[in-house]
């Protein structure tokens, strides 16, 4: 992939007057889910401009978790090398409303852990990959408005500068400007309980720690301390009665909540960050208004259990990329685009269901802690294990591209395949015919598609066609029924197939 940088195009109107910049797409919000959207774009030398209102990038450290897909999606994209040098493995287990448990034996996935890393520092190394590979980013540029028409998108800035672009994704996050201005709903449960998160280094020696935790625990489910290596632990207490929303929490307020909590306050010292968080849970009732979509968290909000939403707005740019540049390149299908909104929507609206249920399950109340102390027991079974982690991974989405095999619709895991690793091959973001029977062809679409033939690969079917995101859109043996779905997921081919 070269790095490009272009230049915007610019042009005059009848009247010899100066039009505005033109850009393909417009990314509000340099967030990771806005980085990863540009990223994905200019694979297919789509003309990216990301516009991120604050001047300089993030400096409030949080610890994020990728998990298993999201990790898969980096390597997919040659990345994870670069991001496994700032984070740290961790077991893939333990994190479904914090019930200790080891992750299953035999998770279906090369990459089966959880890859702690600071968010600035994700975002930073996909922003990095973004500009790399062409993307411009202008930084202290806020979006203020928004305008649509039958050929593109006005998007007006804080300072009164117009940009024009032929779509626009918003990725400005939880309260996003886009989504307001399109006047999309936001409909859910308005944040009812406040929540302190920091990490932070302790006092005490840790059987201590673990001993108090223990008795305790049971009753105030609300609260943890969790050694997160390298001596910091992770303290998570309730924020009632602690300052006010706009004040940013204090080491103190940590002290305070834990001596009322714990009888003691562990001598927390050193804090790596604190935050303060509500448990506001809502989904944007539309993806996509015309030529402007929403993506991350400007779609969905809700608590941080389970550790979710930024592996969620990764994968909803993974998802969306493709499609969108499939329509500025103008191969793209009816429709097409529209699957992005079909197939997202729903995930978001699983993991909010999931999270709501997780905060259910740390409630104080007898009731909840009864189905704690139940769901607990129930874990010991591998299947109900498996079910949540590959939930809570995201490695059970099964997208609905049509009936058969159960394997439609799923990812493909990264199989050892001739050629090396299968996510090697899709570093390009484009489609891969991966063919056993080594008689099929990609014809017409293979300035789209590319072509993989390997009688040895694991796999128990005869083909598979999967699309850029690495979610399996075809599964058989039939050319002229490949070609029926290539062009449902690629459009027209350039010539028509050659047969023998
Ligand atoms: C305490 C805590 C812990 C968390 N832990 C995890 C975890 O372990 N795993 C996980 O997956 N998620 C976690 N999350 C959630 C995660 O941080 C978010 O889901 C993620 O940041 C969403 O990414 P985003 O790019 O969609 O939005 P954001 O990160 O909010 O980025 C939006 C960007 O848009 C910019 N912006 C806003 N308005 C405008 C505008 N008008 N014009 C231009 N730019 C604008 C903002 O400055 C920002 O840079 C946690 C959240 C919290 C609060």
């Amino acid at each position: 992939m070269p790095s490009l940088q272009f230049t915007a195009e610019s042009s005059s109107n009848d009247m010899g007057e100066r039009a505005p910049l033109i850009f393909d797409v417009i990314i509000a919000g340099c967030g990771p889910t806005g980085a990863m959207l540009a990223a994905e774009l200019r694979l297919h030398e789509v003309r990216v401009l990301v516009l991120e209102k604050e001047t300089e990038p993030a400096s409030f450290v949080r610890i994020v978790g990728l998990h298993i897909r999201s990790i898969e999606l980096m390597e997919m994209r040659g990345l994870l090398g670069r991001i496994l040098e700032h984070g740290r493995r961790r077991p893939a287990g333990g994190f479904f409303a914090a019930i200790a448990t080891l992750p299953p034996e035999g998770l279906d996935s090369a990459h089966a852990y959880l890859l702690g890393i600071p968010q600035p520092v994700l975002v930073h190394l996909l922003e990095q990959r973004a500009i790399e590979i062409g993307a411009q980013v202008r930084r202290g540029c806020a979006v203020t408005g928004v305008e649509q028409d039958d050929d593109g998108v006005t998007v007006e800035l804080a300072d009164g500068e117009q940009l024009r672009s032929r779509y626009l994704v918003g990725c400005d996050g939880g309260r996003s400007t886009v989504r307001k201005l399109l006047g999309v709903g936001f409909p859910g449960e308005p944040s009812r309980t406040e929540t302190l998160m920091g990490e932070m280094e302790v006092g005490v020696p840790h059987e201590e720690i673990a001993a108090t935790v223990a008795g305790i625990g049971e009753t105030t489910r609300r609260w943890w301390l969790r050694p997160f290596g390298a001596g910091v632990y992770q303290v998570v207490v309730p924020a009632a009665g602690v300052s006010d929303r706009a004040t940013p929490p204090t080491l103190e307020d940590f002290r305070q909540q834990l001596r009322t909590l714990a009888g003691t306050d562990f001598e927390v010292h050193s804090p790596r960050w604190l935050s303060r968080f509500g448990d506001a849970t809502r989904l944007a009732e539309r993806y996509r208004v015309g030529r402007v979509l929403l993506a991350g968290d400007a779609a969905h909000i809700h608590p941080p259990i389970g550790g979710q939403g930024l592996n969620l707005g990764v994968q909803d740019a993974f998802n969306l990329g493709w499609k969108l540049a499939a329509q500025i390149r103008g191969w793209a299908p009816e429709a097409l685009l529209d699957t992005y909104q079909a197939e997202r929507h729903p995930v978001a609206e699983d993991v909010l269901d999931n999270t709501r249920a997780q905060m259910e399950l740390l409630s104080t109340e007898p009731g909840p802690q009864a189905v704690r102390r139940l769901l607990t027991e129930l874990m010991d079974f591998d299947e109900v294990n498996r079910l949540l982690i590959e939930k809570i991974t995201a490695i059970d989405i099964r997208y609905d591209v049509g009936e058969g095999p159960d394997l439609l619709g799923r990812r493909l895991p990264d199989i050892v395949v001739r050629q090396g690793h299968l996510y090697g091959l899709l570093h390009r973001g484009r489609g891969l015919l991966l063919d056993r029977t080594e008689r099929l062809t990609v014809g017409g679409w293979s300035d789209r598609v590319d072509y993989v033939a390997d009688p040895t690969a694991a796999l128990d079917v005869p083909c598979v066609l999967l699309r850029p995101d690495g979610h399996v859109a075809w599964i058989g043996d039939d050319q002229q029924d490949l070609d029926d779905h290539l062009s449902r997921w690629f459009g027209r081919p350039t010539e028509l197939p050659q047969r023998d």
